[in-house]
């Protein structure tokens, strides 16, 4: 589906509920898409984009960024730590803070790089034993955690078990953010994007039908 399509979409979806126009960001997600897609969608026009590898990032989007001004890219993977300093180096924003070891150390990283990309707290709503993300219960002391460590923490990210109906986990997130105070919410993809603004998402997470269906790596 055409980039343009997907922000027609979108409009409508703020537009329904009520949320202010542009209120959304869309983050296209352009992993494992060949570079000739990601590259017309940049000729389009769109500047956020979203990766789930760091290595895979790092072979794609320095060369793009030389060539295109306002490139902000977003990490949206399981992160290990031995990549959290390639993480910080490349990303804009990472959404996949998910335990006490890795605010330690992206602290400790902040301090070295002299900066730290705004942070998200992954959450898995659905306590899958085989996703990341902490679980709904410890939420709230990683999020106290990421606080005291002094991460620019600006909300929330799920990615809710495949074969239920998301909305329950979007509102679950809505309630964890609203507790702690956080204003971001990382939830929708290309299936359930629209839903996701209707429980108050602020960042949806768009790959295949921007981009076409994913070849296979
Ligand atoms: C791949 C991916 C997406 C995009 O999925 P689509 O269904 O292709 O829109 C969103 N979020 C995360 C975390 C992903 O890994």
């Amino acid at each position: 589906m055409p980039l343009n399509d997907i922000q027609t979409r979108v409009a409508a979806a703020e537009k329904q509920a009520g949320r202010a126009p542009g209120s959304v960001t869309l983050i296209a997600v352009s992993k494992v898409q060949p570079l000739e897609r990601v590259r017309a969608v940049l000729d389009q026009g769109q500047r956020v984009f979203g990766e789930n590898k760091v290595q895979e990032a790092q072979g794609k989007w320095p060369d793009f960024r030389a060539q295109y001004d306002g490139i902000a890219l977003h990490l949206i993977g399981p992160l290990q730590s031995n990549k959290a300093r390639a993480a910080m180096e490349i990303a804009d924003a990472i959404h996949t803070l998910d335990r006490a070891k890795l605010v330690t150390t992206f602290a400790r990283l902040a301090q070295d790089l002299g900066r730290c990309p705004e942070v998200f707290v992954q959450i898995n709503t659905g306590a899958e034993p085989q996703k990341a993300g902490v679980l709904p219960d410890e939420a709230d002391a990683l999020i106290a955690d990421a606080r005291r460590s002094d991460l620019p923490l600006v909300g929330l990210m799920c990615i809710p078990p495949a074969d239920e109906d998301p909305v329950p986990h979007f509102k679950m997130l809505g309630e964890i953010a609203q507790r702690n105070g956080l204003t971001g919410l990382s939830m929708g993809m290309s299936g359930d994007f629209e839903a996701a603004i209707a429980a108050g998402a602020t960042h949806i997470r768009v790959g295949s039908a921007i981009f076409g269906e994913r070849v296979a790596p």
